[in-house]
């Protein structure tokens, strides 16, 4: 089965899908997005997506032209045209066509792109053995400049930090920002684990609030340990038991070595396990279900 993709309103085969040049989101990276996992037929935590984006669009004052329900239904419809059981689905909203200069006030309309496909962000090895990782010079960019919370079609800065980690042959980055702190790896959130004490950087640090975060942040909390969203620097990488990344398309990943040094015993750790067989059930149970009749929203058509 071709690809189908939903632009603006409408269903296009992958090789017919096509937006304009002049669309800020390509000459400017102006336009923000999210990365959302479908998992036995049923789309995780849409919802919680959805208000993602709305907040990231807010912030950058784009205005969406879909409402949440609108934007679910499309959602769903292009997982089901696609044919798709599990699957990841890229949901990316640009300021729009607009002339070569930066304002974004003579863009005509922003413009709603959801492709359904595959993804797999590392090789198999890498969840059973743990990943090697490194720390990069490029820094997380400063949460006064741009803030980080905002999953931008800008991702120059992530982009750098992970080309640096494989050029040194990991393939993985963990970011610092500018004060030393600990921020996060170039696309996933990151944990230790020490004891009963689980970390992760706040977000007012500069990291993503992601949404496989917050589900390992509640399954950790429903199994009594300690989790704090507090800073912390390499040291407490260093001196914790264990470490991994979560991400919507890395999902749980062990992280064993932090440049060139084992992280606890060097092997994936035992809560890590523990938590990620924990999401691994959560995942399949909980969903916007593709089964569940939606009915095509009448609008849709009438707004590009
Ligand atoms: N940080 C960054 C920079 C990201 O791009 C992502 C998403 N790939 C994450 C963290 C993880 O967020 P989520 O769990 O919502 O995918």
């Amino acid at each position: 089965m071709s690809e189908t993709v939903f632009i603006d309103g409408k269903f296009y085969p992958k090789e017919k899908a096509k937006i304009s040049v002049f669309d800020h989101g390509l000459l400017y990276g102006d336009g923000v997005f999210e990365g959302i996992r479908l998992y036995s037929r049923c789309v995780f935590r849409l919802r919680e997506h959805l208000e993602r984006l709305f907040s990231s669009a807010k912030y950058i004052a784009l205005k969406i032209p879909l409402t949440i329900d609108e934007l679910t239904w499309a959602t769903v419809e292009t997982c089901r045209r696609n044919g798709l059981k599990d699957g990841y689905i890229r949901l990316v909203v640009t300021r729009g066509e607009g002339d070569l200069g930066l304002s974004p006030l003579l863009c005509k309309k922003p413009s709603v792109v959801l492709i359904a496909s595959k993804v797999k962000l590392y090789p198999e090895a890498a969840y059973r053995d743990g990943l090697k990782i490194i720390t990069v010079p490029t820094q997380r960019m400063s949460v006064a400049a741009l803030s980080p919370r905002v999953k931008s079609c800008n991702y120059l800065n992530n982009i750098l930090a992970k080309l640096e980690g494989l050029n040194s042959g990991v393939n993985e980055a963990l970011m610092l920002n500018d004060h030393g702190y600990v921020v996060e790896c170039t696309g996933d959130n990151i944990f230790v684990v020490k004891g009963k004490k689980v970390l992760t950087p706040p977000t007012a640090l500069g990291a993503l609030q992601g949404i496989t975060r917050n589900c390992i942040i509640d399954i950790a909390r429903e199994m009594g340990f300690d989790v704090r969203e507090e800073p912390f620097t390499r040291f407490e990488i260093f001196d914790a038991d264990e470490c991994f990344m979560t991400g919507t398309a890395a999902e749980v990943v062990p992280v064993v070595n932090l440049d060139a040094r084992p992280v606890g015993n060097g092997r994936p750790g035992r809560v890590t396990k523990r938590l990620n067989r924990r999401f691994r059930e959560i995942v399949s149970s909980d969903g916007t279900s593709l089964d569940q009749p939606l009915p095509r929203p009448k609008r849709l058509s009438r707004v590009w």
